[in-house]
């Protein structure tokens, strides 16, 4: 079983607008199992659409054409079909009713054209379209492929699909192997160091495909498996993770599209009733900015503090002036200062620091990038790790914070 999807409209070839219809059709074709293989885009024009239509045709089961079932002139993929099929255009009554009715309601003159949207291919089975007027159709064909006819419109074209048009390929095409998906979510390893780690498994791609994507400072990898039970995907997706924890699990913090670190730490904290504060000092309150925009963090985060100047981390978190003028601002020393007197004055579980230089100019003979982040637990001893980033001031201060987020989860 094999569809192709075209979507027609000049205003997809000009750029002007961004081809969602395809991307919902596609996701839809793969919950049902349906492989496809191609997409078209086509513009308005009777010809150049006919010529597709046979093409796709001939190398797919099924095609669904989405756009062009509108009233004006440029809407012609209607009739385009019915010339291919050889078929002519009939009239859905109910849909004719409820177009008649709109224009009785607004009081408008009912033109001509806008009959065309009550028509669909003799011998379909016309598709109710809940945002608008326009009739779909699902024409199925004992010697051709089969035909799925969407409106443009997004709010249209994915009514019509998920609540028509779905089912009735769901019961055409009967149960076909679904693919399901598993996301797994790294930090701390680059994209192409996690694709060499995992070469063999990625070449291997037989039951279970893993396709890695980059994100700002994580990357994700999609494990798709395809079988005909989720019992079934979720054993061969468990083999595959089992594989990938074995060679990089220590990167590896969590699952899903939207979870991300700071999501998955922040969530971790509430769950476990850990509070937290942070002097920043490069990051100039990006920390706290960024475990702000957790749902819920206020139950754990009182407040915290910018301390930029030396006399800041002196007032606002006790930073001894001998401290950094024995060790520098870029220390272990005050990086264990900033947290330890963060945790003291808002009695917090654990305090986060941030000192370093974001660049672009070195600063106390360090160059830039050369980052200190201290960590206070509870009682235990403040610890102090040393990084090295690369990148602009704003990448420089970015990664310290995926970098405080990440010592907090260990
Ligand atoms: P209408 O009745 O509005 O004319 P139609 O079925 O004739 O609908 P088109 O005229 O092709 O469809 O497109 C209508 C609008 O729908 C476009 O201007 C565009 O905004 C949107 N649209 C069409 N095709 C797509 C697509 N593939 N992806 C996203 N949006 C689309
Ligand atoms: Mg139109």
């Amino acid at each position: 079983m094999q569809a192709e999807i075209i979507a027609v409209g000049t205003e997809i070839l000009l750029g002007q607008i961004t081809n969602t219809n395809s991307t919902h059709i596609a996701q839809g074709l793969a919950e049902l199992g349906i492989d496809s293989y191609y997409q078209t885009v086509v513009g308005d024009n009777p010809a150049r659409l006919a010529a597709v239509i046979e093409v796709a045709a001939q190398r797919n089961d099924l095609v669904i054409l989405s756009g062009g079932l509108g009233p004006t002139k440029d809407d012609l993929t209607k009739q385009t079909l019915a010339k291919y099929l050889n078929v002519p255009l009939v009239e859905d009554v109910a849909a004719m009713q409820v177009i008649t009715d709109r224009f009785n309601q607004t009081q408008q003159v009912m033109t001509e054209n806008n009959r065309l949207q009550a028509l669909y291919p003799a011998g379909a089975t016309p598709l109710t379209n809940h945002n608008g007027l326009a009739v779909g159709a699902f024409y199925q064909s004992p010697d051709s492929a089969d035909f799925l006819l969407l409106p443009g419109p997004p709010r249209e074209m994915t009514m019509m699909f998920d609540t028509e048009a779905k089912p009735k390929l769901q019961a055409a095409y009967g149960e076909q192997a679904q693919i399901y998906s598993r996301v797994l979510r790294f930090f701390g390893i680059g994209e192409s160091k996690l694709v060499t780690e995992l070469q063999h498994l990625i070449n291997d791609q037989a039951a279970v495909t893993i396709a890695p994507y980059a994100k700002i400072n994580e990357v994700t990898l999609r494990l798709s498996a395809q079988a005909d039970t989720q019992t079934a995907a979720k054993a061969l997706l468990d083999t595959t993770e089992a594989k990938i924890r074995d060679l990089v699990g220590d990167y590896l913090y969590g699952y899903g599209d939207d979870n991300t670190l700071v999501k998955v730490v922040i969530d971790e904290m509430i769950a476990q009733k850990l509070s937290i504060t942070a002097a920043e000092s490069l990051t100039a309150g990006l920390f706290q900015s960024t475990i702000g925009s957790v749902p819920g963090v206020s139950a754990i985060f009182p407040g915290g503090f910018v301390t930029y100047a030396n006399a800041a981390k002196h007032q606002l978190v006790n930073v001894p002036q001998a401290t950094i003028d024995a060790d520098g601002v870029v220390s272990a020393a005050t990086a264990k200062a900033m947290a330890q007197g963060a945790q003291q004055q808002l009695q917090t579980d654990t305090a986060l620091s941030f000192t370093g230089v974001a660049g672009p100019d070195a600063l106390e003979g360090q160059p830039a990038g050369t980052v200190w982040i201290g960590l206070a637990y509870r009682d235990q001893p403040v610890k102090a790790q040393l990084y090295h980033f690369a990148g602009d001031r704003q990448r420089i201060r970015e990664r310290s914070v995926m970098a405080g987020l990440d010592l907090l989860r260990r």
